[in-house]
């Protein structure tokens, strides 16, 4: 087994850490050459030091001085949005676990150089998708995706046509897209209106950073979840359902033209999908858990309550409608999770901002980078006014 180059972009957060952990746990057959991280120095240096990279990168430019004071000698230090591009491309492997439309040059930048992508970052596929796609035909890059549904779609779809570069969806009639949820799983709209920044936080199954954890409570996260797996594997949204699993061992499913279900199944664990992401085609070595069979199992599957979680049916008509939609709906949501982790907005108020948003989404066609920022700057500052005009959170 060949030594595989790994650059983690996003190095601190959930992912990036985790994405460490696999690492270690393989060191034959896997070295990080790159970290790159936006502002966390503290953590950024201390990675460095365990890891000793070929370079660290910090897109915070400002604080590139004090990096480069405090990183191991021999390390190459690189700042700013360039920066986190040449991180991006210094391996032949790259995690893209930034948070947000903020992973967008990172998705590009990995796409154009011919890199095999670990995308655990939906935000840059969903608003620009049109760039990114004809980034994704450059020869020798490839796209494998950390979002466990995905790469549980990734997995099912391997079973139909085995190790292909990119999987065979000719014979796909449905996919499935397991949802556990989220904190609010049962309640109803007159229930939700006054709940907490912390109630939301606290999601039964899946520990994630804070911005995905707000979007599981909403289900925002499993609509733009349905956007990504429109763009990644090409099936039309009337092929796409959303299936409520509040154990999260089913991680999606992929229903076949011969009515054959085939379905992945794991802990509820990121190093498994990231260390997929990273290895593959091969398996990694070292399992993150596994199913006790031995023990009663029960696993349970209802539809989701679209009234109640308005995100998702928001997230389907952003996807069918196209163009500069999805990029809209992705941003309006950024702004309006962020309103509420400040406690300027409501938990209601989160799918109101998004409807609003998106109402007023202007359809200029995405054909270039700039373009895609400027549909993202516009909505925004739609988003930001709307916030603003809303009677202030309780
Ligand atoms: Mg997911």
């Amino acid at each position: 087994m060949s030594t595989t180059t790994v650059s983690l972009v996003g190095s601190t957060g959930s992912i990036g850490t985790q994405a460490i952990d696999v690492a270690r746990a393989d060191p034959d057959r896997f070295r990080i050459v790159a970290l790159a991280a936006q502002r966390s120095v503290d953590r950024l240096c201390a990675q460095a030091e365990l890891l000793h990279p070929e370079l660290v990168a910090i897109g915070d430019a400002s604080l590139a001085p004090e990096l480069a004071r405090r990183v191991p000698a021999g390390t190459e230090v690189l700042a700013g949005p360039v920066g986190l591009a040449t991180a991006a491309v210094a391996a032949e492997v790259v995690v893209n676990g930034v948070v947000g439309f903020a992973g967008l040059p990172v998705t590009l930048a990995a796409l154009e150089a011919g890199r095999r992508l670990a995308l655990a970052n939906k935000e840059s596929l969903i608003a620009g998708a049109p760039v990114v796609q004809r980034a994704r035909r450059t020869p020798g890059a490839l796209i494998v995706p950390v979002d466990s549904e995905h790469c549980a779609i990734h997995q099912c779809l391997q079973a139909s046509a085995p190790k292909s570069a990119e999987p065979d969806t000719s014979v796909v009639a449905r996919l499935l897209v397991t949802a556990s949820g989220g904190p609010f799983r049962g309640r109803k709209a007159s229930e939700l209106g006054s709940v907490s920044v912390e109630e939301a936080l606290n999601h039964p199954t899946w520990n994630m950073g804070p911005k995905i954890t707000i979007d599981s409570s909403t289900l925002m996260n499993k609509g733009l979840e349905v956007i990504e797996a429109h763009e990644l594997f090409f099936i039309a949204y009337d092929r796409i359902d959303v299936v409520v699993h509040p154990q999260s061992i089913v991680h999606s499913m992929v229903e076949l033209v011969d009515g054959a279900t085939i379905a992945q199944l794991s802990l509820p664990d990121m190093r498994l999908p990231i260390g997929y992401a990273m290895g593959w085609p091969e398996r990694l070595g070292t399992p993150y858990g596994a199913l006790d069979w031995t023990t009663a199992q029960h696993l349970s599957f209802e539809p989701p309550d679209r009234t109640t979680f308005a995100c998702l049916d928001l997230a389907y008509r952003a996807g069918r409608q196209g163009g500069a939609a999805p990029g809209w709906l992705s941003a309006a949501n950024e702004v309006a999770v962020a309103a509420f982790l400040e406690r300027r907005l409501d938990w209601l108020g989160i799918a109101e901002v998004v409807e609003e948003t998106l109402d007023r989404c202007k359809d200029d066609p995405l054909d270039s980078v700039e373009a895609v920022l400027e549909a993202d700057r516009l909505a925004r500052v739609e988003a930001e006014a709307i916030v603003a005009r809303r009677p202030h959170a309780p």
